[in-house]
């Protein structure tokens, strides 16, 4: 292959993709960040840099995701290793940390569980944020919880401890100050999971019954008994599925139950605090 210039390549790619896309995929490529494919307009790439360019450009063409092309992906205020086995973080879900951290005191332990942690990107970057929290995030596949062991060490936080299991399975007798979880809720046939990225993604981290509502039900049936008095749980779940958790919540009788919108305005997440008295 002749040598070809980043301002050339990149031209090349955008005619076939995504402009963002075309970017993440050189910077990786050449490991390098923004400003410099904007300040190196004419280095050439090395005939391996461009080979595997244009291949993850093709391969991006017939639908690939950025994110398992470069296996990272930037979430909160860290990047993330992936791949197929996780879902690939996405921006909503910051909303989750942002409630998790406005909640958990910086100057107190707190024990605080992640459900379905995947990536690990959330239980992560709650524990980094504070770091005397004391974060226990399950996964019922080895993968995930390899990828997310593996972010854990590269980011240097050791206040996460990664579990395999379903749900609360493994927990035994423990109990946390707050449960946090974004677990699959796309209904099974929905015609979206065939869609963008969702269909290179694994169909357990997404789709979960014909409502998608069966893990969120199950969790929240679940987790008062692993909440402490007046401990918190916020989940995460679909746009149109605000009210069913909700009304799921209240027949679990948490109190002071609230929901919180994306960036979108769409409202993301519900939670709720467990009855003292209960
Ligand atoms: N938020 C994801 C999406 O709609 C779905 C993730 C999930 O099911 N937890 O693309």
């Amino acid at each position: 292959m002749q040598s070809i210039t980043i301002e050339k390549a990149l031209f090349q790619a955008y005619q076939h993709i995504d402009k963002i896309d075309a970017r993440l995929l050189l910077e990786k490529v050449l490991q390098v960040d923004h400003a410099f494919l904007l300040t190196h307009p004419n280095q050439s790439l090395t005939s391996q840099q461009s080979e595997q360019f244009f291949h993850w450009v093709t391969q991006r063409l017939q639908g690939m995701p950025v994110a398992y092309l470069t296996g990272q992906r930037e979430f909160y205020d860290s990047v993330f290793r992936v791949s197929h086995a996780v879902l690939i973080p996405r921006p909503e879900t910051e909303l989750l940390v942002d409630l998790a951290l406005d909640l958990i005191p910086v100057d107190r332990v707190c024990k605080i569980l992640d459900l379905g942690t995947g990536s690990g990107a959330i239980a992560i970057s709650i524990a980094k944020h504070r770091p005397l929290s004391q974060v226990i995030a399950v996964d019922i596949s080895l993968e995930a919880i390899e990828i997310a062991s593996w972010n854990a060490s590269n980011l240097q936080v050791s206040n996460v401890h990664f579990l395999l299991g379903k749900w609360f399975d493994e927990l035994s007798q423990q109990k946390f100050d707050l449960i946090v979880t974004n677990p699959p809720y796309v209904a099974e046939n929905d015609p979206y999971l065939q869609q963008g990225d969702l269909r290179f993604e694994p169909k357990i981290a997404l789709s979960a019954g014909c409502d998608g509502m069966d893990c969120i039900a199950h969790i929240i049936q679940s987790a008062a008994k692993y909440l402490v008095n007046e401990g918190w749980l916020f989940i995460e779940h679909g746009y149109d599925q605000a009210e069913a958790c909700q009304l799921l919540l209240e027949k679990a009788s948490f109190n002071k139950i609230c929901c919180y919108a994306d960036l979108a305005g769409i409202i993301r997440v519900s939670g709720g605090q467990v009855d003292a008295s209960s």
